[in-house]
């Protein structure tokens, strides 16, 4: 996926994204990063398709997003938002069955391909034994991987997930990002997440783009992007940045 000088605008006055170039590499976990308001749910919804730059393009495997057809582009794309909802009374197998509308036409609808597609998915993310559940009856942590689940039900190359780990407690979020990264090496999935905790994108990103003010500030691994200058710069805050042999690189806040 290629991005080459996008900007964007919400209300033609403000730009939100501002020439924003850059790779997304294949086969990788990439994590945005920055303040509130930086504009990284807008990049990810420009690399979803869901909004349209008014400069500049997004390609995939060469060809430009606005040329793709939805079904067509649901095939490659799948993306978990940062709030869901369905209705309360859905069970868990209804709504990972959604994951497979790209792959139904009026003309044909393909069962059996369906129903493996959703036992996998199901099996994946460890919910066979919740499946007939209704939605509002699982923890945080279980519905969100209902939500990761209908996205592998999907069937895509692509995945992205904003803030997945917001409102999960702190085994919850661990338990996600260990699913988000079997997902990447067990299938090859690409991933594009955004996450607030800085030592967690340390730990699950090989790499790193931090925003702040619609900008692309640095982008490259862990270590070429955390550094105490960039986070005061990006965040206007004082870290420590350490390294050892058994947690390997990590932050602490100092101060502001
Ligand atoms: P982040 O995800 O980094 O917190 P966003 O991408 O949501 O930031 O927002 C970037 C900027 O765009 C913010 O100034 C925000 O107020 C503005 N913005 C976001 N969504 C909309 C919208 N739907 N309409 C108008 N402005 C928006
Ligand atoms: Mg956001």
């Amino acid at each position: 996926m290629e991005l080459k000088d996008i900007t964007f605008s919400y209300d033609h006055k403000n730009n939100h994204l501002i020439n924003i170039s850059g790779e997304i590499d294949l086969g990788k976990i990439t994590t945005i990063i920055g303040p509130n308001g930086s504009g990284k749910s807008t990049l990810l919804g420009v690399l979803s398709k869901h909004y349209t730059p008014y400069k500049g393009s997004v390609r995939l495997d060469g060809k430009r997003l606005v040329d793709f057809k939805p079904k067509e582009f649901a095939k490659k794309v799948a993306v978990v938002h940062q709030k869901n909802s369905a209705p309360a009374d859905m069970t868990v197998e209804k709504l990972i069955s959604y994951g497979r509308l790209p792959y139904r036409s009026i003309f044909s609808q393909n069962k059996k391909a369906d129903a493996k597609a959703i036992e996998w998915a199901l099996n994946k993310t460890n919910l066979l034994a919740k499946r007939n559940h209704q939605l509002h009856t699982l923890s945080g942590g279980e519905q969100q991987r209902v939500w990761i689940a209908l996205t592998l039900a999907q069937h895509t190359p692509f995945l992205f997930l904003d803030e997945p780990t917001t409102y999960l407690d702190i085994y919850y979020q661990y338990e996600l990002l260990e699913l988000i990264k079997e997902l990447n090496t067990e299938l090859g999935i690409t991933i594009v997440m955004i996450l607030h905790d800085i030592n967690q994108a340390i730990r699950y990103s090989d790499i790193i783009i931090a925003m702040k003010d619609g900008q692309i500030v640095r982008k490259g691994t862990p270590k070429q992007v955390i550094t105490n200058e960039l986070m005061k710069k990006v965040y206007g805050v004082n870290v420590l940045v350490k390294e050892d042999e058994d947690t390997g690189l990590y932050t602490i806040p100092i101060g502001i």
